[in-house]
């Protein structure tokens, strides 16, 4: 879900924007896309200088520390998937809520409702879609994974060519960098307190496909010493408010009565995917 910005506040910068498109004949993007390309290659300095800026100890004096270059390195890789729903009415106007500097949002992958896909962040640079956001031990999911999202305004369904071009991208994603099932997840998982995206989102056709967990057909009654407040953070909520941890596992997994309690029934889905984690 993309954070709202006052519309007055919204068109002038959007206002300021077009003025700089308008210089630009051929591509109504190609002053955005300049700056990308100009933050993106001051990155690759920083990468390729040697020793790398900015990596000293603090607290060890400099002659007693060296930087001496390794010849066997690679690039990290994202490990996450974050799905959200846009909270918008078009692709449209999330491109340009992305072209704002003064949102300071972004996702790496947009899906419109017509299934086209718009990326909008390399996947190995870090784009601004979680926000404050845990999830297991990771306190900085914007680091560690890809952003989609879902252009919906939340209160509707996802079309079936949109969840179809989702799973065509996600396969992608998935072989290239290796990507755990259990770590396809949903903005509201990762930061229960704030945010409720995906909402009504069809995660078990997802995970039929191999893209995020589900709950077996047959369940098991729970041992009485059975903790739900254990087992949603070994899954990896945050459960320092437990009730927005049971509503976030609700919304994910059960997708009625999202509300902080948990029936018989509710608590066997929870203790089955537990062990699944
Ligand atoms: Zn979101």
């Amino acid at each position: 879900m993309i954070k709202k910005y006052s519309y007055k506040k919204l068109s002038l910068l959007a206002f300021s924007a077009a003025l700089t498109f308008t210089s630009c004949s051929t591509n109504k993007y190609a002053a955005t896309n300049k700056i990308y390309k100009e933050q993106a290659k001051e990155f690759g300095e920083t990468l390729a200088t040697v020793p790398p800026p900015k990596q000293m100890i603090d607290s060890m004096p400099v002659n007693e520390q060296t930087f001496i270059g390794s010849v066997n390195f690679g690039i990290r890789k994202p490990n996450f998937v974050i799905l959200h729903h846009t909270a918008q009415d078009s692709t449209a106007q999330t491109i340009k809520t992305f072209l704002i500097k003064k949102t300071e949002t972004s996702a790496h992958y947009i899906v419109g409702r017509d299934g086209k896909v718009v990326q909008m962040v390399n996947d190995y640079l870090r784009a601004n879609h979680a926000g404050a956001a845990k999830w297991g031990n990771d306190t900085d999911l914007n680091s560690s994974s890809l952003g989609i999202e879902l252009d919906n305004n939340g209160n509707e369904p996802y079309s079936d060519v949109q969840i179809s071009s989702l799973i065509t991208l996600l396969s992608t994603l998935k072989t290239k960098y290796n990507i755990p099932s259990a770590n396809f997840i949903g903005h509201s998982d990762i930061a229960p307190k704030r945010k409720q995206d995906p909402n009504n989102f069809p995660w078990k056709k997802l995970a039929e496909q191999g893209y995020g967990l589900w709950y077996d057909a047959v369940l098991q009654i729970p041992p009485p010493e059975f903790s739900p407040a254990v087992a949603l953070r070994v899954i990896g909520y945050d459960v320092s408010n437990l009730n927005a941890a049971i509503i976030a596992f609700k919304r994910h997994f059960i997708q009625t009565n999202i509300n902080p309690a948990l029936s018989a029934s509710e608590m066997m889905i929870l203790f089955n995917l537990y062990k699944k984690y």
